[in-house]
C-alpha cells in the first residue's frame, strides 16, 4: 500500500469513526439524560406526597390532641384548645367544628369563614383509609386549601383547614418551573394545590411527560407535567461529556482499525492473494539450436506481476512458494496459461518443445506424474513437446524414486532434463542413472568458458558424458557470440541466452519465433 493511500485510510477511518461514536454518544447521552431526568422527577413526585402526608399527620394530631382533651366542642375552653393548636402549627389556619348538616357551629377563629367561598364543605369531601378522616377542597378567596376532618361522633366532626400554599413551594427545580405543573389533587379530581408554570394559558402541548403517586393513607395524587420542550433540554448541558467521550473513543477505534487496516500483509498471506488473483504469469525464454539459430523450444519462467505494475523475478519469491507447499499450485496454474498461450505455436510446430521447471520436492510429492499427465491432456497438448526440467541445485531426497519417476513419465511421452548440471549436489553419477534425456549446462559455466579453463573442462566433461548417454545438451545464458561458437565446437546442441532473447511475455514470444524462424527457415 502506497504512502499517499495509506494517510487516506487513517483520515477516513478515523473521522468515519469519531463521527460514529460521537452520534451514539450523542444518542446514548440523550437516552441517559432522559432515563436520569424521569428518575429525579418522579423521586420529586414521591417527595411532594411524603411532604403532603406529612402536613395532614400533623392536622390529624392537633385534631387527635382536642378529642383526647374533650376539647372539640363550642364552648370556651375548647375554642382556646383549638386556637392554640391553630397558632402551635404554621399550617393550620383554622379549626371548625361541624355539625350533622356539614354546616360550621363555632370556629378558633370565625372570621376565616368570610374568606371562604360559599361552597359547602362536607359536599364533596373524599374518605381516607384512616378511620373517620375525610379530606375536602376549601375554595378560599384567593387559594384554595384542604379540610382536614375527623368525624368525632355521628353529628360531630371537627375540620382542620390546612394551607397547602407550602405543599409544592420550591418542589420544581429552576430549570423546569417554565415548562412544567406540579399539581396536588384528591382522588376525585379536586385540585388543592399548584405550582409552576399554572398560568392561564397553561402547558405549551405536545406534554411530554407525567408523573403521578398515589398516597396509601390519604386520597391524595400529585401529579407533575412536563412540556416536552423544557423536559428535553432539562439537564442536557452534560450531554457534551457524552459527544466528546464518544468522539475519544471513536478516535481511539479509529487509530487501532486503521493500523489494522494500513498493516502489511504477511509474505505468505502476500502469496496466497498472488494466487489467487493469478498475478503469477509465464513468460518465455527461447531455446535456439546452436546449428542453425532457429527457435526450437522455449522455457517457461515464472514472473509475478504486481497490482502495482512491479514485475518481480523468480529469485525474490520462489524459495518461500517452493517451502511452503504452494509450489504445486503455482506450476499447475502457470503450465495451464502457458500451454493455452503457446497452443497454436505446439500445434503448428511438432518440433517445438515447451520446458518447465519442476521442484524437486514437487516432482517427489504423490499424484505429480498423474496431475501433470492430466493438464497436458487437458491443454491438448503431446506430451513430447513438454520438458519437465529438475534442477540439480537441490538434493532429490529419493533418487531411486525420482528414477522410477522419470522412466514411468517417459513412457508416457514427457523429456525429462537436468537442470543446472555441475552445479549440485549429485554430480555425475546421477546424471547417469536418472535416466533424463536432456542436460542443461549452467551459466555460471557459461559464463567462464572463455576465461577459465577449468571451466571449459567441466563442460567438455558434461557434453562427452551426456553423448554417452544419448543426452540432448543446452547451455544456458549465453550472452556472446564466442560462447556460443565454443559451445557449438564443443558439441552442445541448443542454447538459451540473452545473445537472442531474455525471457519475455507471450505476444513479444511469438513475435520472435516468427521473426527469426521465418527468416531461418523451417528445418529441410
Ligand atoms: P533457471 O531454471 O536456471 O533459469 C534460467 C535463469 O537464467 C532465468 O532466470 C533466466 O532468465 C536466466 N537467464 C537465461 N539466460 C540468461 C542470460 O543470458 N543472462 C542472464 N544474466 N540470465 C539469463 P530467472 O527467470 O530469474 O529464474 C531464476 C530461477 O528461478 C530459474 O533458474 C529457476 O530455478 C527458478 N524458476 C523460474 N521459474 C520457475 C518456475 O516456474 N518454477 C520453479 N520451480 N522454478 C522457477
Ligand atoms: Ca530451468
Ligand atoms: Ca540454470
Amino acid at each position: 500500500m502506497g504512502r499517499g493511500r495509506i494517510v487516506a485510510v487513517w483520515t477516513v477511518v478515523c473521522i468515519a469513526c469519531i463521527g460514529l461514536f460521537s452520534a451514539a454518544g450523542y444518542f446514548i447521552g440523550s437516552a441517559s439524560i432522559a432515563a436520569e431526568n424521569r428518575r429525579q422527577l418522579d423521586e420529586l413526585n414521591r417527595l411532594v406526597l411524603a411532604r403532603s402526608e406529612h402536613e395532614i399527620d400533623f392536622a390529624f394530631i392537633a385534631l387527635g390532641e382536642l378529642v383526647e382533651a374533650g376539647a372539640a366542642g363550642c364552648d370556651a375552653v375548647s375554642l382556646g384548645s383549638m386556637r392554640r393548636q391553630v397558632y402551635v402549627r404554621s399550617t393550620i389556619k383554622d379549626i371548625r367544628v361541624i355539625d350533622a348538616a356539614g354546616m360550621v357551629t363555632c370556629s378558633a377563629f370565625p372570621e376565616t369563614q368570610s374568606f371562604d367561598s360559599p361552597s359547602p364543605l362536607a359536599d364533596r369531601s373524599v374518605p381516607s383509609r384512616v378511620a373517620s378522616i375525610e379530606l375536602s377542597r376549601i375554595d378560599q378567596v384567593s387559594s384554595v386549601a384542604v379540610g382536614v376532618s375527623w368525624k368525632v361522633l355521628p353529628d360531630l366532626a371537627l375540620t382542620a383547614v390546612l394551607s397547602t400554599d407550602s405543599l409544592l413551594f420550591g418542589a420544581l427545580p429552576p430549570g423546569l418551573r417554565e415548562g412544567a405543573t406540579m399539581t396536588l389533587s384528591l382522588t376525585n379530581g379536586d385540585v388543592v394545590a399548584g405550582y409552576g408554570n399554572t398560568s392561564e394559558s397553561g402547558l405549551g402541548e405536545p406534554q411530554t411527560s407525567t408523573f403521578t403517586s398515589n398516597s396509601d393513607r390519604y386520597p391524595l395524587s400529585p401529579q407533575l407535567r412536563v412540556e416536552a420542550a423544557s423536559f428535553d433540554t432539562w439537564n442536557r448541558d452534560s450531554i457534551i461529556y457524552f459527544v466528546a467521550s464518544g468522539a475519544v473513543l471513536g478516535l481511539i477505534f479509529g487509530l487501532l482499525l486503521a493500523r489494522l487496516l494500513t498493516l502489511p500483509k504477511s509474505p505468505l498471506r502476500e502469496l496466497d492473494d498472488a494466487l489467487a488473483a493469478g498475478e503469477f504469469v509465464p513468460y518465455m525464454q527461447p531455446v535456439f539450436s546452436l546449428a542453425s539459430g532457429r527457435i526450437v523450444g522455449c522455457e517457461v519462467l515464472v514472473r509475478w506481476h504486481r497490482q502495482n505494475g512491479e514485475t518481480v523475478p523468480p529469485s525474490r519469491f520462489i524459495t518461500l512458494v517452493e517451502q511452503s507447499d504452494r509450489i504445486a499450485r503455482l506450476t499447475h496454474d502457470l503450465m495451464t496459461l502457458a500451454l493455452r498461450e503457446l497452443r497454436p505455436l505446439i500445434d503448428r510446430d511438432p518440433e517445438f518443445s515447451v520446458a518447465f521447471n519442476i521442484a524437486p520436492g514437487h516432482f517427489l510429492a504423490d499424484g505429480f506424474s498423474q496431475s501433470v499427465e492430466a493438464l497436458v491432456r487437458t491443454a491438448g497438448v503431446r506430451p513430447s513437446q513438454i520438458i519437465l526440467e529438475l534442477t540439480e541445485r537441490q538434493e532429490l531426497s529419493d533418487p531411486v524414486r525420482a528414477a522410477t519417476l522419470v522412466l514411468a513419465l517417459r513412457a508416457k511421452g514427457f523429456k525429462i532434463a537436468i537442470d543446472d548440471a555441475g552445479t549440485g549436489h549429485s554430480g555425475l553419477s546421477t546424471v547417469k542413472s536418472l535416466g533424463a534425456q536432456i542436460l542443461k549446462i549452467d551459466k555460471f559455466f557459461v559464463d567462464s568458458i572463455l576465461i577459465d579453463h577449468s571451466a571449459r573442462v567441466i563442460v567438455e566433461m558434461l557434453v562427452k558424458v551426456a553423448h554417452e548417454l544419448q543426452m540432448t545438451l543446452v547451455a544456458e545464458g549465453i550472452e556472446k557470440p564466442e560462447q556460443m561458437a565454443w559451445l557449438k565446437a564443443a558439441g552442445v546442441d541448443d542454447g538459451q541466452g540473452y545473445l537472442v532473447s531474455p525471457a519475455v511475455p507471450i505476444d513479444k514470444f511469438l513475435t520472435l519465433v516468427d521473426a527469426r524462424n521465418g527468416i531461418i527457415g523451417r528445418p529441410g
